[in-house]
């Protein structure tokens, strides 16, 4: 199964797309904790990366782009995984369709992650403080919902049109369990299908 989650920063859907990875059997590809592992490497492009993305902004679409092509074509994801993070611009996701095209594969599920950004503000606050993440402060917060708006919004909108079969809202303000529910609920029904 391929999977797609869409969300804000702060939105829970790292937390939900762990603990769905776990259930399923799949590989959790989060962009975000990849990028964050490169980070120890101590080479130019880690001081590179390191940059941008304490400012909470993007990193070029070319790295992202080929970091999922490896990954993608790699025997741990033969069984399936969830996208978490990616695609978050028009070109990352035009990257990733003809890749899907190109290698006769394609997305069967896309959750969309919907929540209050007054919400997001306060749950990324909270995990500033716990997790210590250096993209987690107040001043990064806010380039980091702009990039979100501006970057990725659009993106959920292309999906939600052109893949309205397999899109689903998700109202991430629920608790966590209430959500893991809903979407093993969607994916059994999609199973079934
Ligand atoms: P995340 O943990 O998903 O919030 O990602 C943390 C940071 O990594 C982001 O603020 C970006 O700087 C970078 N990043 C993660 N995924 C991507 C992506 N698909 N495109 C560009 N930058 C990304």
């Amino acid at each position: 199964m391929k999977i797609v989650f869409f969300g804000p920063p702060g939105s829970g859907k790292g937390t939900q797309a762990k603990l769905l990875a776990n259930e399923l059997s799949i590989v959790h590809l989060s962009t975000g904790d990849i990028l964050r592992d490169k980070l120890n490497e101590g080479d130019s492009l880690s001081f590179k990366l390191k940059e941008i993305m304490s400012s909470g902004n993007l990193v070029s679409d070319e790295i992202l782009n080929q970091i999922i092509s490896k990954k993608l074509m790699s025997q741990e994801c033969s069984n399936g995984y969830i996208l978490d993070g990616y695609p978050r611009t028009i070109s990352q996701s035009d990257f990733l369709l003809s890749f899907a095209k190109s290698n006769g594969f394609y997305i069967n599920i896309i959750f969309n992650f919907k929540i209050d950004f007054k919400i997001v503000e306060e749950r990324i606050i909270l995990r500033s403080k716990q997790e210590q993440r250096s993209d987690d402060n107040i001043d990064v917060i806010k380039t980091r919902i702009d990039k979100y708006i501006e970057e990725t919004f659009p993106v959920s909108q292309f999906f939600s049109k052109n893949f309205s079969q397999n899109f689903h809202n998700i109202d991430a303000s629920q608790e966590v369990s209430e959500i893991q529910k809903e979407l093993m609920n969607i994916i059994k029904k999609a199973k079934n299908k």
